[in-house]
């Protein structure tokens, strides 16, 4: 039972941490259910399969785009995401705040960053990350708020590394915080923590974490 999973996660981390339900691959019927048990905030990484879902499901519903985002698909989910997780270059950005002007939106975002030791995960570094938010073009943007940090741990059962890869995110979030961020309230966010990992992600300060097949069963 869907409703049954996600009261037993919710339990399971303090209310202030926001949960993203992710429900990539998942039927309407599967969201709906999790929706009537009060969840609110769903996670998906296709832009295609998030907006049918939009379409038809309840308005009060916060979207969240996790996957990675082309430049030219941003168009489709700029009316409705409430926050891009995998924001991973200025000329995604760019588009991403042209959208935002066209729809007279302020679109939250995250800066994503490569942690793992993985070679297939996306995601900034911190040179890459201070260049972007260094440049001119970035600090002419009206129509996006950089809301904070996400990252994907390696896919390993060796706990010390995910800690190690999780505790280096928080770092970063700090040091953004400190660089960039000094008095902008709204900087305030770290996504990170999956069905595997999100108790260890929590411990490290987490403030988001995106479950899905905890809650949906396996994909
Ligand atoms: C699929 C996915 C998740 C959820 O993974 P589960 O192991 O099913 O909890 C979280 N984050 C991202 C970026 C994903 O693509």
């Amino acid at each position: 039972m869907i409703s049954q999973k996600l009261a037993e996660i919710q339990k399971s981390i303090p209310a202030n941490i926001c949960l993203v339900a992710v429900s990539k691959t998942k039927p309407i019927a599967d969201l709906f259910e999790a929706y009537k048990a009060g969840q609110r905030h769903f996670g998906e990484n296709k832009v295609q399969e998030m907006t049918e879902k939009w379409e038809v499901l309840p308005k009060d519903i916060q979207w969240h785009l996790i996957g990675h985002l082309q430049t030219n698909k941003v168009k489709y989910i700029a009316p409705y995401v409430h926050l891009i997780h995998s924001v991973d270059s200025l000329k995604l950005l760019t588009e991403i705040n042209k959208q935002g002007a066209k729809y007279q939106r302020v679109i939250s975002v995250l800066l994503q960053f490569y942690i793992a030791k993985e070679a297939t995960k996306f995601g900034l570094d911190w040179e890459e990350a201070t260049q972007l938010l260094n440049s001119e073009e970035y600090k002419s943007f009206k129509n996006i708020q950089v809301v904070g940090v996400m990252g994907m741990a390696s896919f390993t059962d060796d706990e010390s590394i995910v800690k190690a890869e999780f505790s280096q995110l928080k770092e970063l979030f700090l040091k953004l915080k400190n660089t960039f961020f000094h008095n902008d309230d709204l900087f305030k966010e770290i996504s990170m923590g999956m069905s595997g990992d999100y108790q260890l992600a929590i411990e490290q300060g987490s403030t988001m974490v995106r479950v899905g097949s905890s809650i949906f069963g396996g994909r």
